[in-house]
């Protein structure tokens, strides 16, 4: 059992002001794994009046000063890799292999990338007289969720750290382990006091009275639509910046050539990674409507190999994070079979092997219309739909009819067809035959959100451009 009562608060692990805690369940057993305190308004305050104080000397701290906190920041991080792994096994589901793997490698190597961008990042411009210097934008609030827990605090507090910003992380009630351990790792680190704080508990109490807090300056929140426009509305009055990075509906499109099978296979099990948790899922593919047939059986033998099960055994999904989640996708895949959709693999249900834990199965809905709600709501779980087309220019017209923005993808056997089919893509992010990269920038466009994380671009959400006009620089030293 894990207990976690503390908060990070000032430097210093304290006791929260009220006292009253909440259950975690972990999902693959259903029983409780361990217990959290829920922070207050109160405990807010205390933690967002630490970051003020403490935001005079870190905004003017050194670029040196920085990348030494943050290369001992990853000395700390790298020591406890193999803890953090463990925590997202059990508070998410995730298979050890994927905790332990890419959950922890991406909060590394968002470290590494902040690392190597803040050594040369150009905080000032001298454009004529005109010196444009980019400041930190002060106190910040880190809303997270807790289906990539790790990448999503890294791709926050990183950045806030090395632009001079102090902040308060509130990480989601359903996955606390690793955050608790993060703030462990900056503990050790030696972040100065009152930098980086932390406090759980509830969206509604902790996140509320952050979003609406007159000495916040700026929200960065990942997670859902609902609570991404309450945040907004909440943060309206105090007039903060509100970088949102929320759902999607992301078309997978799959050339017509020899490598369509190859690229359905794919991009099935892709999907089914993290159990079709990924904001980023490409959870519409679309594939030539005159090879249906062909793209139905690849995706049915890709499906086929995803085995489901403990995520401490040799599995390839585990379970989803909660009972609500099941519900949830239950739900979606009941409204799929009632709207005609065909169902191919999967379906209701926990995989028949499996008498409990929140597993669901690798389901793939194929024949599907981009009308359906199967195709226009973000499901979360593992669970694929397959729309055909007839020409590139209808794969197009159905990726882009959606209310979200966020991802895409293109795979192909010719790099040029790609590349054209991938600029007419309204996203903010497309992926060409599994490309990769910590540096590109990440977030969305339409409901997907209004944020742009990963690389030097997740910089700038942390910075305010100022206009020093008549600036007259120093003369070059002798
Ligand atoms: P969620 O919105 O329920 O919760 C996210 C975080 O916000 C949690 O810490 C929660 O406690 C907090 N929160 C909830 N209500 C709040 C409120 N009114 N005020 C302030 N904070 C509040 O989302 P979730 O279920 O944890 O995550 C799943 C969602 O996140 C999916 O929609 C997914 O697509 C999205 N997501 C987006 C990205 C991205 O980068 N675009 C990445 C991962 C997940």
């Amino acid at each position: 059992m894990r207990e976690y009562l503390k908060f990070y608060i000032d430097g210093q692990w304290v006791n929260p002001l009220e006292r009253k805690t909440s259950d975690v369940i972990n999902p693959a057993t259903e029983q409780v794994s361990g217990r959290i305190s829920m922070g207050s308004a109160a405990d807010a305050d205390l933690a967002v009046k630490a970051a003020r104080r403490a935001f005079g000397s870190w905004s003017r701290s050194s670029r040196k000063e920085r990348l030494e906190l943050m290369q001992a920041i990853q000395a700390e991080y790298d020591k406890r890799q193999a803890e953090i792994g463990a925590a997202i096994t059990e508070e998410m589901g995730a298979p050890a292999a994927l905790g332990g793997g890419f959950h922890v490698q991406l909060g590394a190597g968002h470290l590494a990338t902040a690392i190597e961008i803040l050594k040369d990042f150009r905080f000032e411009e001298l454009r004529g007289n005109t010196l444009l210097a980019k400041d930190p934008i002060g106190v910040c609030a880190l809303i997270t969720p807790w289906n990539w827990p790790m990448n999503q605090i890294a791709v926050k507090v990183f950045p806030a750290l090395a632009t001079g910003c102090t902040m308060i992380l509130k990480p989601p009630q359903l996955a606390p382990y690793s955050a608790q351990i993060f703030a462990e790792v900056l503990h050790a680190a030696g972040v100065p006091k009152g930098v980086f704080n932390m406090i759980q508990g509830a969206g509604s109490v902790v996140g509320t009275a952050l979003s609406g807090h007159p000495e916040v300056d700026m929200v960065s929140f990942t997670g859902s639509e609902f609570a991404g426009v309450e945040i907004a509305k909440n943060s309206a009055t105090t007039v903060k910046r509100v970088c949102q990075e929320l759902g999607g509906k992301s078309a997978f499109i799959v050339l017509d050539d020899a490598a369509m099978v190859a690229n359905v296979a794919g991009a099935t099990s892709g999907m089914m990674v993290n159990s079709g948790q990924t904001c980023s899922a490409g959870s519409r593919l679309l594939v030539p409507k005159a090879r249906m047939a062909e793209a139905i059986e690849a995706a049915q033998k890709a499906a086929a190999e995803v085995t489901v099960g403990d995520p401490q055994g040799n599995f390839v999904m585990g379970p989803v994070v909660s009972k609500g989640q099941y519900n949830e996708i239950q739900r979606y895949i009941q409204i799929g079979i009632d709207e005609g959709a065909t169902l191919v693999a999967g379906g209701i249900g926990r995989p028949e092997s499996l008498g409990k834990g929140w597993y669901v199965k690798p389901t793939v809905f194929a024949n599907v219309d981009n009308r359906m709600r199967i195709a226009r709501e973000e499901v979360f779980g593992p669970v694929l739909v397959i729309i055909g087309y007839d020409s590139i220019d209808h794969a197009i017209e159905i990726a882009n009819d959606s209310d979200f923005g966020l991802a895409g993808y293109v795979n192909g056997a010719d790099p040029e067809a790609c590349n054209a089919v991938a600029r007419r893509m309204r996203t903010g992010w497309i992926s060409i035959n599994g490309g990769f990269d910590f540096h590109a920038p990440f977030g969305g466009i339409k409901k997907s959100g209004n944020g742009r994380e990963w690389g030097e671009f997740g910089f700038h959400e942390y910075l305010e451009t100022k206009s020093l006009l008549g600036f007259v620089p120093a003369p070059p030293a002798a």
